[in-house]
């Protein structure tokens, strides 16, 4: 991965090279901010452009030998600790254990957030971590001999999955082995140890501009410019949302969405059963990207009901059913909406019964479109 695929970012980009060329390397630093504003991708540039045989300004060469394996994720100083679950029942992972699934992961969507990565491993309701031994597996590979002459470089995703088995690291942290880089990327500040967030830099990442997302959505996605316009006002500078919100609109989301309301809204108890059960066969991923789609419409239907929407974000699809259901949503039901949206969303994550879990969100729809024209 090299610094130009990764989205926007410019002032951090070159926040780090001018570290690097003034050599100031810290040995471990910590890249804090939501997955979707890049943080892991920026991690996989830095290290392919610390080890890179012929370096430009501003990124690494991405031919040479180094950048060719940093590639494909195949460099042997390079090392990747990420959360993870047991293989077979009692027995105690470490992340190698799913390294294939990780590189093909990283080439898919290195974009991508601890639920996505979860489903990809087929944790189901496994909560993943990252293991003793796996700290104990680090420390190991860190004291080898590097291969090659340049760093050796652990990346470690997500050490708010680490614990209290953090401790083990702290001596690593504190005193590397020569040419040793430890960067670790997290979304949670909270939830890391303190004693390893003190022995970290840290380089906050802030969401992506939306000019650079709507950049990143036409160049590398291929979107024509309306689409992406309309994509980057809903993904709050967050690469990982626009693309979910583009499968929304390539899964043809609008017209599942307008049955749904519809339905809930009489309420049609019998379509409301045979929608939930049509959504219950698709998967958790698309279940959430819908969630997030829908989430998105009623949020335009708010500012069409406000009198705010001075630029229309919808899709020709979505226009006239927006006009006609911003008579039921206003600042009164939104935040209901919001907050029954996003903990269905968080419990699809953790392997709810989708039939249930959508019948219950129906009838808490039902209640808020209800209520709100009793009131007006
Ligand atoms: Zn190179």
């Amino acid at each position: 991965m090299q610094f130009s695929d990764v989205v926007g970012q410019e002032p951090l980009k070159n926040k780090l090279l001018s570290n690097l060329k003034s050599g100031k390397i810290s040995h471990a630093q910590l890249f804090l901010g939501q997955s979707g504003y890049g943080g892991l991708p920026l991690a996989l540039a830095y290290a392919q452009y610390v080890n890179c045989a012929n370096p430009g300004e501003t990124d690494s060469c991405g031919v040479c030998d180094s950048c060719q394996k940093m590639t494909s994720y195949e460099y042997p100083d390079l090392h990747f600790s990420f959360p993870v679950i047991s293989k077979k029942p009692g027995s105690k992972p470490i992340s190698l254990d799913y390294i294939a699934e990780w590189r093909k992961a990283l080439k898919e969507n290195p974009y991508m957030d601890y639920a996505q990565w979860m489903e990809i491993i087929e944790a189901e309701n496994k909560q993943g971590n990252i293991t003793a031994e796996e700290c104990r597996d680090i420390i190991r590979k860190l004291s080898l001999k590097p291969m090659y002459d340049g760093y050796k470089i652990l990346i470690v995703w997500l050490p708010e999955y680490l614990g209290k088995e953090g401790n083990i690291l702290l001596k690593t942290l504190e005193e590397p082995s020569p040419n040793t880089l430890m960067i670790l990327v997290s979304e949670n500040e909270e939830n890391i140890l303190q004693t390893i967030l003190s022995r970290t830099q840290i380089q906050r990442i802030t969401s992506i501009s939306n000019n650079d997302l709507e950049a990143a959505l036409m160049h590398n996605q291929g979107n024509g410019k309306e689409k992406s316009g309309r994509v980057t006002h809903l993904a709050d500078g967050n690469y990982n949302t626009a693309l979910r919100l583009i499968d929304a609109e390539e899964n043809n989301y609008t017209e599942d969405f307008i049955t749904w309301m519809r339905a809930c809204f009489r309420p049609d108890m019998a379509a409301v059963i045979k929608w939930g059960d049509a959504m219950a066969t698709t998967g958790r991923e698309s279940q959430k990207n819908f969630l997030l789609y829908g989430l998105g419409i009623l949020r335009e239907c708010l500012l069409q009901n406000q009198g705010l929407n001075v630029i229309n974000h919808l899709l020709d699809s979505e226009k006239d059913f927006a006009s006609r259901f911003s008579g039921f949503i206003g600042p009164e039901n939104i935040e209901d909406f919001n907050e029954a949206f996003s903990t269905a969303h968080y419990h699809i994550e953790r392997n709810a019964n989708p039939k249930i879990l959508f019948f219950n969100l129906s009838l808490s729809v039902n209640e808020f479109l209800q209520r709100y024209k009793k009131r007006n």
